[in-house]
């Protein structure tokens, strides 16, 4: 089992919304074909949290297998060329950079200098590479080595390689983001707790995850509940998952994004600023390995 999963208001109120025999269609097998395909998406009663238990190896996943699997033969930088030259109206990227650029604005001011920003679980790069355009400066973190060795040699931004609840000696940036990362992790909460000590002081922090309450009226086919997202949100889950990690909700929203997923946004500061290091996770100023020269 890849639990014992909690609900973000740690209820005890999960009731079975979903059960699948079989993957639904467009979902990427990372079980041994041998294996029985057995899985359960439960939903809490109170805050409408989804959780999904089966017996597929987690370890398994982030060690290559997802990478391989969601992008296939075409390859990492195949698949950044692809998304990268969709034209804006196409993009799901292109909506995400318009918010962040927007509430940056605002939050930091015009006259502010252009803001250092932490992606954790950058995947594909897509969203670093157009932050670096926008003239952010950018560190790419993932736990796929392929991933990290693509965002420095093809992005051509600063990458580190790690779980982000390990990695240490990260520094600090004005942004952290987690776009569409926070439900492939078994504890979502440990996880966007930790970024609070890798805030500037006035910082901020974006968060994407999947909408379980747009998704599941359109029933257990959809992508949102696919084997790989171990939590899916709802927006009383992502608000009571900002507060339990200690942070404030500056700004929520639904949306309906142009690949046709149910996504759910959300800007969040510090409920207090982080004055001593977590156990030594953000003791020395940041040394990634840099883009190529
Ligand atoms: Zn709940």
């Amino acid at each position: 089992m890849a639990g014992p999963l909690h609900c973000p208001c740690q209820g005890a109120w999960l009731a079975p919304l979903f059960v699948y025999t079989a993957p639904p269609a467009g979902e990427t097998r990372f079980a041994p074909p041998s294996a029985p395909y057995r899985r359960t998406v439960w939903r809490c009663r109170l805050c409408g949290h989804c959780v999904s238990q089966h017996a597929m190896d987690p370890a398994a996943l982030y060690a290559g297998a997802y990478v391989e699997a969601t992008y296939g033969d075409e390859g990492l930088r195949r698949a950044f060329a692809r998304i990268v030259s969709l034209p804006p109206a196409r993009s799901d990227n292109a909506g995400r950079v318009r918010r962040l650029l927007a509430f940056a604005a605002a939050h930091f001011g015009p006259a502010a200098p252009p803001p250092t920003l932490l992606d954790v679980g950058s995947g594909l790069g897509v969203f670093v590479h157009a932050m670096r355009a926008a003239g952010w400066r950018c560190t790419a973190l993932d736990p796929d080595p392929r991933a990290v060795r693509h965002a420095r040699d093809v992005v051509g931004v600063a990458a580190v390689c790690g779980d982000f609840l390990q990695v240490r000696d990260l520094g600090r940036f004005d942004v952290v983001t987690f776009n569409k990362v926070l439900e492939h992790v078994a504890d979502p909460v440990a996880m966007l707790a930790k970024s609070a000590c890798h805030l500037q002081p006035g910082g901020f922090v974006y968060v994407e995850v999947p909408d379980a309450d747009a998704a599941r009226r359109e029933g257990p086919e959809r992508e949102e509940f696919f084997i790989e997202h171990l939590h899916v949100f709802s927006a009383a889950s992502l608000a009571l998952l900002a507060q339990r990690a200690g942070f404030w909700v500056r700004q929520l929203a639904r949306l309906h994004e142009p690949s046709g997923k149910y996504t759910l946004y959300a800007f969040l500061t510090p409920e207090a600023e982080q004055e001593t290091a977590h156990a030594g996770c953000c003791q020395s100023p940041v040394e990634p390995v840099g883009p190529r020269q």
